[in-house]
Formats: structure tokens, C-alpha cells, sequence
């Protein structure tokens, strides 16, 4: 069984002004595609089962075999991030993640500073990340491919995609400015909300 490409979970045209059709035309038929064909590509005789990212993205980082592991956890990484916004997102969070924010960091401006502090300080490609972790969220950043979801014992909440493809035909070199309407506009706290339950 092959790796497949997940439709977006909204019309290529729903994030704009934020994001662009043509970002998303980009960033989900080339880039995200590229990731599914050449993990695609590496599976015959592999030992990996492309029926199951999650276990390939583990068994791949464990192994250190990063030919995989950076396609897999691409493939994962970006339905994750699809996932993470939405056309009727952005602002305070609502339900039980509002509450674990205020707990975990004083305030939703908190999170939100540490959230674009740890994009903004991603140097290179890579990745800003709320997680669950035991019974505290935290913030992350991770390089490239690399994911929370190999950390034992740590949940994703809702990632960022912080490579230059995200934003640049939107933004050009202004991250901070794609980074503000990702958290203004686009963050789905309904998906952390399903991930913090589950
Ligand atoms: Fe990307």
C-alpha cells in the first residue's frame, strides 16, 4: 500500500487573503506531492508499510534512515499543518484548549509571543509547534522534517509550517507578518481542541 496525498481540508482559494491560492496550488500540489512520490519511491523492498505514516515516520527516525524519514514525516508534518488552519480561524482560543493555554503559559498573549518567538528563531526551515506534553502544553520549534510526533509521551496540538514555501509568494522575506495571520486569521483551535481530547 502507497502513501497517498490527502485532499486540503478546505478549497485552494478558502485562506486568502492570508494565504494564497497560488501558495496552497504550490505548497500542496508540488511541494506536499513531491514528499508522498519519493517516500513512494523508497518503499519498494523497504520494510515500511505505506499504509501507516505514524509508524513509518517512528520506525524511519529510529532507525535513523532520514531517505524515509524526511519524506514521511514531510508527508505527515503537511497534513498536519493543513489541518491546523482553517478559512473561520485565528484569534483567543476557545473550549479546553483555552483553558490548558492560560494554565500552561498565564495568557493567550503569552503563548502566542513564545508560539512566534519559536518561528521566528527557527533558523532555516522547519517548524513552530504546540504540544501536549504530560500534563502541560509547550511550545516547540523543530528543524526540516523533524516532528514531535517521535517525542514518546508528547501529543501535537497544532503546527506551523515556517519553511521559506509557506509564505514567500504571499510575504516575500516577512515571516513575522505570515506568522500574524496565521495566528490573526488562520489557527484552528477546533483541531486542537479534537487533538488535546484525544
Ligand atoms: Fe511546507
Amino acid at each position: 500500500m502507497a502513501f497517498t496525498l490527502p485532499d486540503l481540508p478546505y478549497s485552494k482559494d478558502a485562506l486568502a487573503p492570508h494565504i494564497s491560492a497560488e501558495t496552497l496550488e504550490f505548497h500542496h500540489g508540488k511541494h506536499h506531492k513531491t514528499y508522498v512520490d519519493k517516500a513512494n519511491a523508497a518503499l519498494d523492498g523497504s520494510g515500511y508499510d505505506g499504509s501507516d505514516l505514524d509508524a513509518t515516520v517512528k520506525k524511519s527516525w529510529d532507525a535513523k534512515d532520514m531517505g524515509m524519514f524526511n519524506n514521511a514525516a514531510q508527508i505527515w508534518n503537511h497534513t498536519f499543518y493543513w489541518n491546523s488552519m482553517s478559512p473561520k480561524g485565528g484569534g483567543a482560543p476557545t473550549g479546553e484548549i483555552a483553558d490548558a493555554i492560560t494554565k500552561s503559559f498565564g495568557s493567550f498573549e503569552k503563548f502566542a509571543d513564545e508560539f512566534k518567538n519559536a518561528g521566528a528563531t527557527q533558523f532555516g526551515s522547519g517548524w513552530a509547534w504546540l504540544v501536549k506534553n504530560g500534563d502541560k502544553l509547550e511550545v516547540r520549534k523543530t528543524p526540516n522534517a523533524e516532528t514531535p510526533l517521535t517525542d514518546a509521551g508528547v501529543t501535537p496540538l497544532i503546527t506551523m509550517d515556517v519553511w521559506e514555501h509557506a509564505y514567500y509568494l504571499d510575504y516575500q522575506n516577512r515571516r513575522p507578518d505570515y506568522m500574524g495571520a496565521f495566528l490573526g486569521n488562520l489557527i484552528n483551535w477546533d483541531f486542537a481542541n479534537a487533538n488535546l481530547r484525544a
